[in-house]
């Protein structure tokens, strides 16, 4: 048969920060969706400056990730796209717990899985969750939205001269400490062959192409 895209599923990771409007298009390939929650709360950074523990600072943020996901399926939703949440700790007033086996009926029958509330463990971040709940229900690339255009080879807002990398190598990334994903996530994907496209979520459109398999951002693999 015919492979209308580059992708045929795909786990899109959206950070809290990045969680804004954008120009919604008809989807065909399969979406999953984690969300983060640094936009409410961010465990590490919370524990440091206040001494409280970093376990409990880490569900407070896993917990901000929720009101993100709900945030999003009522936006969705209201815009006509069919969506569930499942959450990585039990919260079934609010939203399904995560079985994979029930996303990915969910995906076959065409709705979008938001999955919140991280990997529900602590000293753990929602890109790492990404990377998981891809290899988890075989999704074939994690598409990371973020508000930067892709990975550059110096920091763009300290270094005018910093130039947006087309490709970089999973050991690129690591060895010359690119800071796209923290470490757990990034060899993740590496050990399980997940390439990662990170893209601008703010530019219209951007999501589309990611989500078919267009050319976008920095594509890390191999
Ligand atoms: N978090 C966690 N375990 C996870 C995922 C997230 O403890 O598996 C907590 C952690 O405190 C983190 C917060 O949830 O700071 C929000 O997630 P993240 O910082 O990854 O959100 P993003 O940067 O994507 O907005």
């Amino acid at each position: 048969s015919k492979k209308p895209y580059r992708w045929q599923r795909v786990l899109l990771k959206v950070s809290g920060e990045a969680l804004a409007g954008d120009h919604t298009e008809n989807i065909d390939p399969k979406v999953a969706i984690v969300v983060g929650g640094g936009n409410i709360f961010r465990g590490a950074s919370w524990a440091g400056c206040s001494g409280l523990d970093r376990s409990s600072a880490d569900y407070i943020g896993m917990l901000a990730t929720v009101m993100n996901a709900i945030f999003l399926q009522a936006t969705m939703e209201s815009i006509g796209i069919p969506t569930r949440v499942q959450t990585a700790f039990r919260m079934s007033e609010v939203a399904e717990p995560y079985i994979r086996r029930r996303a990915v009926r969910h995906l076959e029958k065409g709705r979008v899985v938001i999955f919140a509330a991280g990997t529900g463990n602590p000293f753990f971040t929602t890109d790492t969750a990404a990377a998981l709940r891809c290899a988890e229900i075989n999704a074939e690339v994690v598409l990371k939205a973020t508000n930067v255009d892709g990975v550059y080879d110096a920091d763009p807002r300290q270094n005018p001269n910093a130039r947006l990398l087309e490709t970089v190598s999973y050991n690129e990334v690591t060895t010359r400490d690119l800071s796209v994903m923290d470490m757990t996530a990034i060899t993740l994907c590496q050990e399980n062959n997940i390439p990662v496209v990170v893209f601008n979520l703010q530019k219209p459109g951007n999501i589309a192409k990611a989500i078919v398999g267009e050319k976008v951002g920095t594509f890390i693999g191999c």
